[in-house]
């Protein structure tokens, strides 16, 4: 009964990712608004819209390969793990950590072929690559060592957690987990950023003297202000806060120096100092905790249910399949919460855009904006449902208008 539910959630969950792709790539297409009209010049825009046909098909052929990859795993590859696992060791937690490991390094076998033809042929096509092979080999021997760390470590924590206190292992797993991103988003900057990236301060020079007023004024240290080499791997630009207290950080991408004008960066940094003036990363924190918090408490309650243990036949009480069935009924919460996060977040740009509006020229942020969003061949009137369940920020259109509704 419970497979049969799995397979429905995985299905519907199919369908419904779909269709939002679909009527976003429809909406890609236009009409403009009057006032993005000169974001692309007409031969840009022919290259947007054969970015986007690509970039969907693209997406569809992969997205059908993992529904077909989950249905596979449902119906024989998670019992067939799981008999294995289980001859292998009693040890829950060993078990756990070769399923999910085996599980992990398959699934990375399986799909690194769309990785490799999306980076070196998708994004090569249209410009936007510049990772050579060390590079992109290099980040995933980085990563895997990284989710092994962390993943790994997690998985530990929470099964010994269990183990020891069954129901009530929620809220110490909650303690832990919140205490740990809480390390983490503070040292973020510098101790997982150097991993992949050189982030250098800001020298002197025009920009340096442009900036200096700006963050006087804004009280904001310009000692605090990064460039990282984003362009190691793609055109793309980018910036972002990040850490609070002493590790506070406003990183620029040099292809956003490369990309802007003084001004246009200006605007974006006073946008990041408001995302800091404005707290935004501790309300973020706290909105992950407490999304946490729910995931384990529901987890609690249906931790001695026998049935999410039986699903593949496997024995009573493994960890692991409880796991990996409740992820997956969990998709739709999480879903419904991602859709809540992202308001969250909308909100907030909204918040530092006008923080910066009244610092500089909203003008000035706006050509920025428009810029950034033709050098990404970005989708300027995408569908209200897809920005909702997907996107973090506000469309092109409502940032702008609502950086025009601000008194300078
Ligand atoms: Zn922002």
């Amino acid at each position: 009964m419970i497979l049969n539910l799995l397979i429905i959630l995985t299905i519907l969950g199919f369908v419904f990712n779909q269709v939002l792709e679909y009527i976003n790539y429809r909406s890609s297409k236009g009409p403009l608004p009057d006032d993005l009209a000169d974001v692309y010049q007409a031969d840009k825009y022919s290259e947007f819209i054969s970015y986007k046909s690509s970039a969907y098909r693209f997406n569809l052929v992969t997205t059908v390969f993992s529904l077909i990859l989950t249905l596979f795993l449902l119906w024989i590859g998670f019992g067939l793990l799981d008999a294995w696992v289980n001859e292998i060791t009693d040890s829950q937690i060993i078990r756990g950590l070769l399923f999910f490991g085996i599980l992990a390094a398959s699934s990375e076998i399986v799909t690194m072929p769309f990785d490799i033809y999306e980076t070196f042929v998708l994004e090569q096509k249209y410009g936007f690559n510049t990772t050579t092979w060390k590079t992109y080999l290099s980040d995933k021997l980085k990563s895997y060592f990284l989710a092994a760390f962390l993943g790994g470590g997690l998985l530990i924590f929470l099964f010994w957690l269990i183990l020891s206190l069954e129901k009530n292992f929620w809220w110490l797993a909650w303690l832990g987990i919140t205490s740990f991103s809480l390390f983490f988003a503070y040292f973020y900057s510098s101790l997982i950023v150097p991993i992949f990236n050189k982030q250098t301060p800001l020298g002197p020079g025009s920009l340096h003297d442009k900036l200096t007023s700006l963050s006087k004024t804004a009280d904001f240290p310009l000692n605090d202000i990064f460039i990282i080499d984003g362009s190691k791997r793609s055109t793309r630009a980018n910036a972002y806060f990040s850490g609070f207290g002493r590790k506070r950080r406003i990183v620029l991408y040099d292809t956003l120096l490369n990309q802007l004008n003084t001004d246009e960066i200006a605007s974006v940094l006073a946008h990041e100092i408001g995302h800091y003036k404005l707290k935004h990363i501790q309300f973020g924190i706290v909105a992950g905790s407490i999304q946490t918090a729910l995931l384990l408490f529901i987890f609690s309650l249906v931790l001695d249910n026998s049935l999410i243990y039986n699903v593949f036949g496997s024995a009573e009480g493994n960890l692991h399949i409880a796991l990996i069935v409740y992820a997956i009924l969990y998709n739709p919460v999480s879903a419904i919460l991602s859709v809540l996060m992202n308001m969250l977040s909308q909100k907030f740009e909204y918040e530092a855009d006008e923080f910066s509006a009244r610092l500089v020229p909203g003008i000035n942020l706006i050509s920025g904006l428009k810029k950034l969003s033709a050098a990404n061949l970005s989708n300027l009137t995408p569908h209200q449902l897809y920005v909702l369940f997907h996107h973090a920020h506000p469309t092109l259109k409502q940032r702008m208008d609502r950086i025009l509704s601000v008194k300078y």
